[in-house]
């Protein structure tokens, strides 16, 4: 194909660097898959370690001019951007949902979700304003102000294809950096499109790179000495991993891992209410948020009642092509997912808990090539049972029972991940009691899936997240910068010079 050539009017996604579509000296590739149809409409570059130079090189050189381009045309550029997001929301949804399987209102979702953080971004002469002390000591005056790391590198997961590149790009941007972005080999297209869409919002090229590509390109990012920071969104083992090997390089790092999250009932909750969330929170995109609901945690008599209405509900939902009408669930993204999933609940069944709801053998009429996994509810699972130990990522809801809130609160604590985590309840007391005695970062008081909004940070604790920064919101802006304090004096040319050997302290 032509480089030049749209890469989505083509069979091939290209690296997108220095403003244009790249030849790569690379000739491997791999399908991109319609989960929908389970088959490859396209295909996707896997870069090699010179591709992943050239990105960087392209970073490190706009690195230079942009870090000095003045706050308020970052802002604007972020301003424009944003604007493109809006006018190009369906087209943005559409390819989402082609590569990674996900309905069209749930891809929206993600593109408004992503667009907030732009919109937080916008406000960047407001957020890098520093701090100002008149007279420290006499006659000595000290602020503090921050700039920019100079290249980022971000690693994205396949689940969220716009918003979570979203949640790290236009804030590096904006704070002055450059940035390369490896998304997911999954689903490459809507990088693709955000890129052009940045060059149409006015980004100087070189601003914003995209890499395809696998583990090739994530180490030659890791190992790289023209690398400053590297956010990672991902598995646990592989977050482990990019923590540890940028670490070693020297570089900043967060890498948000993966999730068991659970929803505890409280006997004092609205049982219509939680059946309904915890529906929508299990299987909203079949399952694979690392935000979603996996572990139901029924406290006391609830259990028989809140599965039958768990039951009730999930037989009704209707499961087809993300682009299908009054379709809710979409398929998985690959034939590997599915069969993973597929195989838990085995696993699950084989162990002694009961498949209440079995999505196993779900076949999709017209889409019979599909990666689609039925919702799936087991009730009467132990904390010993690896459909409870291990992420699943697909749509099967587990429930547990326990006594008390805090056999709850034990049973969440004891689990590695701390992602996220809901309680329904009535009570002040217990949500009190609840959100300051779970070891999770993000709690939702009656809210089954508590993304934090923009301006606020995501992340979580424990397995979920190795690194000191939350991404995205306030955290973002410190990980993707670095704070200079001055202390400075103006003395009369007459003036006493006061200067001696000991410690300078205040005058
Ligand atoms: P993944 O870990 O397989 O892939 C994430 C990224 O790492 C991709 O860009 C991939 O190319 C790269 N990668 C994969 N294997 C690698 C290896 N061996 N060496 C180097 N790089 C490698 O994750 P996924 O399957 O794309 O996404 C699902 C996972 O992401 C789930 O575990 C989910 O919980 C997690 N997730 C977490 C958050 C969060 O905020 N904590 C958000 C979204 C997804």
């Amino acid at each position: 194909m032509s480089t030049n050539e749209h890469p989505r009017g083509s069979a091939i996604y290209e690296h997108w660097i220095s403003g244009a579509p790249f030849t790569s000296d690379s000739d491997r590739t791999q399908d991109v898959f319609d989960p929908a149809t389970g088959a490859s409409a396209k295909r996707v570059r896997l870069a090699c370690a010179a591709d992943v130079d050239a990105a960087v090189e392209s970073a490190r050189q706009a690195a230079v001019t942009w870090a000095e381009t003045s706050v308020t045309a970052r802002s604007r550029i972020m301003f424009a951007f944003r604007q493109l997001l809006v006018d190009h929301e369906d087209e943005l949804a559409a390819v989402i949902s082609a590569e990674h399987g996900k309905t069209i209102d749930d891809a929206k979702g993600e593109v408004v979700r992503g667009r907030e953080v732009v919109e937080f971004a916008c406000g960047v002469p407001q957020l890098l304003k520093g701090e100002y002390n008149d007279q420290v000591s006499g006659g000595i005056d000290s602020h503090s102000f921050r700039q920019p790391l100079g290249v980022v590198a971000g690693i994205t997961p396949f689940n969220f294809p716009i918003m979570v590149p979203l949640w790290m790009h236009p804030i590096a941007i904006a704070t002055g950096n450059t940035f390369v972005l490896k998304p997911s080999e999954r689903v490459p297209g809507a990088s693709d499109l955000v890129a052009r869409l940045y060059q149409e919002a006015g980004l100087p090229d070189g601003v914003f790179n995209v890499v395809h590509g696998d583990k090739v390109a994530v180490d030659r990012l890791l190992e790289h000495p023209d690398v400053d920071a590297v956010s990672f969104v991902g598995s646990t083992p592989i977050a482990k991993y990019v923590h540890e090997g940028a670490s070693r390089t020297g570089k900043r790092v967060q890498a948000l891992g993966g999730a068991k999250n659970h929803a505890v009932v409280m006997p004092d909750a609205d049982l219509d209410f939680a059946a309904d969330h915890i529906v929508a929170a299990g299987y909203g995109s079949a399952g694979q948020r690392c935000m979603a609901i996996s572990a139901v945690v029924a406290v006391g008599p609830v259990a028989d009642t809140l599965v039958d209405k768990i039951r009730e509900r999930t037989i009704d939902l209707k499961v087809g092509p993300g682009t299908g009408d009054g379709v809710e669930m979409g398929p998985v993204v690959t034939a590997a997912s599915r069969d993973r999933i597929v195989d838990y609940v085995g696993q699950g069944e084989l162990a002694g808990a009961k498949v209440v709801v079995d999505g196993r053998d779900l076949v999709v009429e017209g889409h019979e090539g599909g990666f689609f996994v039925g919702p799936t509810l087991i009730d009467h699972a132990s904390t010993d049972m690896s459909v409870y130990t291990d992420e699943i990522f697909g749509p099967v809801l587990t429930v547990l029972r326990v006594p008390t809130l805090d056999a709850a609160l034990e049973l969440i604590n004891s689990n590695p991940y701390g992602n996220g985590t809901a309680v329904f309840t009535s009570s002040g007391e217990v949500a009190r009691t609840f959100q300051r005695k779970v070891h999770v970062g993000m709690i939702g008081i009656n809210v089954p899936v508590p993304v934090p909004m923009a301006f606020h940070s995501f992340g979580g604790w424990k397995d979920s997240l190795f690194g000191d920064h939350h991404i995205h919101g306030p955290e973002g802006v410190r990980f993707y910068t670095q704070q200079k304090v001055v202390t400075t004096r103006w003395p009369h040319v007459s003036e006493d010079s006061l200067a001696a050997l000991n410690f300078p302290t205040a005058q």
